[in-house]
């Protein structure tokens, strides 16, 4: 098939995430993709500045992750979990849990993060239907969020910026309050937890459990919130019997500077998700956690069990790969290198709050965002980044960077010099 071919069949069948059939945005064939490079067909390379939506820490076609993966294919590449386990499942909690949350030790392998959110809403209603409570069957929620595509996680996303606003006839309604107004790094002002306090107050009846993207929220709004309001939001939910999910799907696995964002503060949820940078951007695989106490509670209700069980689940191959990759983590001296990538992005895009279109440039930990002042015109900036050599993908009025850790200060710097001179020529 030529190049052209390709093209021509892609856009007349294929669809792609958030794209119109009828006039598709231009997609950019790729051939393979090594380390930070992703090569495209016609020879072409651009330095990655997304890590394919957050999951690629380690960078493309990584030796390691690759081993793991022959390995495991020439043993089973997927087998039923229903009333079998498997090595690399047993293997990959064990290496897991020690680095997760005090106290969580029930892990329930999904296949998406999507489903993984789907996983921590239902866990939320099984634990209050236990309970002889099935009124608390809502969520609560901070504006801005984004918890993925799927039903009950599309009803917690924000009903505007987080894409779904087209099926809020449809969605059930949860309960809303604004983002936290204390961003990361300012003082904490006890008035930034009103709106919840007073929510809880009124509604904790009705509400199973509280969500949120921990101190980042990602495809919402690339926000970066105070810890504190996470300390707040959790004697809230004590006080007022309400469980509290963190989503680590995005701020998983070092993004933010931490292992996990839950570690800001020392926070600990009731129950959380974590995926994307799971598998190191191999394969889908997503896990939610929570604490024995609350599992039993969920198994001890009228169903006698968790009611979930994706055919998928534990998939051998995804979870070899994702052993492999958390090992690789904790031994490539990640903190070292968001440290150096957070100080570089720091410097090398602060220029840009000088430009007239840029409404503000925030970095936390390896993510750098130029937040503009108007939506930014996706298919010519895509192809002006394509021209420079760099991959990058804005969204509305966010322009991004979230690079695999394993970026050299070389290609970080191509990557911010490249991004800074196409918004200037806007
Ligand atoms: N939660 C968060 C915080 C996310 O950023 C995303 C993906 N953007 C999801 C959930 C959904 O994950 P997936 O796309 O793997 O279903």
């Amino acid at each position: 098939m030529t190049t052209t071919e390709l093209l021509q069949y892609d856009r007349e069948h294929i669809w792609h995430p958030y794209t119109s059939t009828i006039d598709p945005l231009p997609v950019y064939p790729v051939a393979n993709a090594e380390g930070v490079t992703i090569t495209l067909k016609d020879g072409r390379k651009l330095i990655d500045g997304m890590s394919s939506w957050w999951a690629a820490v380690h960078g493309y076609n990584h030796p390691v992750l690759n081993a793991a993966a022959k390995e495991q294919l020439n043993k089973m590449s997927h087998i039923m979990f229903g009333g079998f386990t498997h090595e690399p499942a047993v293997e990959l909690a064990v290496k897991l849990l020690p680095l997760l949350p005090p106290g969580m030790e029930k892990i329930f392998f999904a296949d998406s993060g999507s489903v993984a959110v789907e996983v921590a809403l239902k866990m939320a209603i099984q634990y209050w239907q236990s309970q002889k409570k099935p009124k608390k069957c809502k969520f609560a929620t901070i504006r801005s969020g984004y918890h993925g595509d799927t039903w009950h996680a599309m009803s917690v996303c924000d009903p505007e910026t987080g894409m779904h606003g087209i099926f809020s006839g449809s969605l059930p309604v949860q309960y809303f309050i604004p983002q936290p107004s204390v961003k990361f790094g300012e003082e904490w002002k006890e008035e930034a937890i009103i709106p919840l306090h007073e929510l809880l107050e009124k509604q904790a009846d009705e509400i199973a459990a509280l969500i949120l993207e921990p101190i980042v929220q990602g495809a919402g709004g690339m926000y970066f919130y105070s810890p504190d309001f996470l300390v707040r939001a959790r004697e809230l939910c004590n006080r007022y019997h309400v469980l509290l999910i963190f989503d680590e799907i995005a701020t998983g696995f070092g993004r933010t500077g931490k292992l996990f964002a839950w570690e800001h503060t020392g926070t600990i949820p009731d129950i959380m998700c974590i995926g994307k940078a799971l598998t190191g951007g191999y394969l889908t695989l997503s896990a939610t956690i929570t604490h024995t106490r609350i599992a039993d509670i969920i198994c001890s209700g009228e169903a006698g069990c968790f009611m979930h069980g994706p055919t998928f689940m534990g998939n051998p191959l995804a979870c070899a790969i994702a052993s492999a990759s958390v090992s690789l983590l904790l031994e490539s001296g990640w903190q070292e290198k968001v440290k150096k990538i957070e100080k570089q992005l720091s410097e090398e895009l602060a220029p840009a709050t000088t430009f007239e279109t840029v409404k503000e440039v925030r970095v936390l930990g390896a993510i750098g965002v130029i937040e503009m002042k108007e939506p930014v015109r996706m298919a010519f900036l895509q192809k002006r980044f394509v021209e420079e050599g760099i991959w990058v993908r804005p969204f509305g009025r966010l322009v991004y960077l979230m690079p695999p850790f394993i970026i050299t200060s070389q290609e970080l710097s191509k990557l911010t010099g490249s991004l800074l001179k196409i918004l200037k020529e806007r």
